[in-house]
């Protein structure tokens, strides 16, 4: 991507070296949802971040990450994540592109809901190490990106974008923006009542029907991150040969079919929550080769035809 001269987001809460913090008191009891504790920074298991769509009814706020589903709100003991943090030239790099590539979402969706006679409520991006505390809860990098509606945030621990490149071979600016533009697509959703309406339906839902309504909102945030490249590239023309690969690439790694085979060695179909590598390729391509919201709706087609 050519970025040059472009503007930084101001919606950005560094967090970065901060102590995660605990949650006020009283939710102590749910440190038994752990069960991810042997991960280990920069060693992600992504197998074992295991669906888990109880977020919601707990925290009042929807939490959605790039994968791992309904997002797994994590508390730990409050005392490891003092540390004294000084970013490396790579971590101000990947914080500036983070800034940009926010600003460049609240371009193009300014725009987009302008069109839909709408007003765009920008989100806030927290940069953060190790641990966070959201509306939606705590949270460990192991979660990966996420998006919680409750204070419409999108959290990324920027070692997410080297976790992309050494372990799920997806490797490229364009990639990290995609992850970035995903986020910002259920913050779309989110103002759009999508996200909410969503939830609301899965929590009344059998586990293998709310895990198809996932899918479908996660392909959708997909099909929104590209409609975000197709004007991103429009309005700057910072489209690079090889960046829609990148990014095309990013959502054929991070598909549960191949999430699910390089975490556990099977694959569990009814357990999806985000959508096979080659459905999440066509909805991003869908977005990222047409620009037209009419095109992306993922509620009607019958389940088998995603
Ligand atoms: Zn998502």
């Amino acid at each position: 991507m050519r970025l040059n001269g472009r503007r930084e987001s101001s919606n950005v809460e560094d967090r970065r070296g901060q102590r995660g913090g605990r949650l006020p008191g009283g939710l102590g009891s749910l440190s038994g949802l752990g069960g991810l504790g042997g991960l280990k920074k920069g060693g992600l298991s992504i197998g074992v971040i295991i669906v888990i769509a109880i977020a919601t009814l707990i925290f009042g706020g929807d939490v959605t990450s790039i994968f791992g589903g309904g997002g797994l709100p994590l508390l730990n003991d409050g005392a490891s994540t003092e540390t004294s943090y000084t970013p490396t030239a790579e971590d101000e790099e990947l914080a500036k592109f983070s800034r940009q590539i926010l600003a460049s979402t609240e371009d193009v969706w300014t725009r987009q809901f302008e069109k839909m006679g709408k007003t765009y409520r920008a989100p806030t991006l927290v940069l953060f190490t190790g641990a966070v505390e959201s509306a939606c809860g705590q949270a460990t990098s192991a979660v990966g990106p996420f998006y919680c509606s409750g204070d419409e945030k999108l959290y990324i621990d920027l070692d997410f974008f080297r976790t992309m490149k050494q372990n799920l071979g997806a490797d490229g600016d364009f990639a990290y923006a995609y992850v970035i533009a995903h986020e910002v697509g259920h913050h779309v959703q989110h103002l759009l009542g999508i996200l909410d309406a969503g939830h609301s339906q899965m929590s009344q839902q059998s586990k293998t029907d709310a895990n198809k309504t996932s899918v479908r909102m996660e392909l959708q945030a997909d099909f929104l991150a590209g409609v975000w490249g197709y004007y991103e590239n429009q309005l700057f023309n910072s489209l690079d040969d090889g960046d829609i690969e990148e990014a095309i690439n990013a959502a054929s790694k991070i598909g549960d079919d191949i999430l699910q085979q390089q975490g556990q060695g099977y694959v569990v179909p009814d357990a999806f929550t985000h959508g096979r590598a080659d459905q999440r390729m066509k909805w991003l391509k869908r977005g990222l080769s047409t620009g037209d919201m009419s095109l992306g709706d993922t509620f009607s087609p019958r389940y088998e035809q995603l």
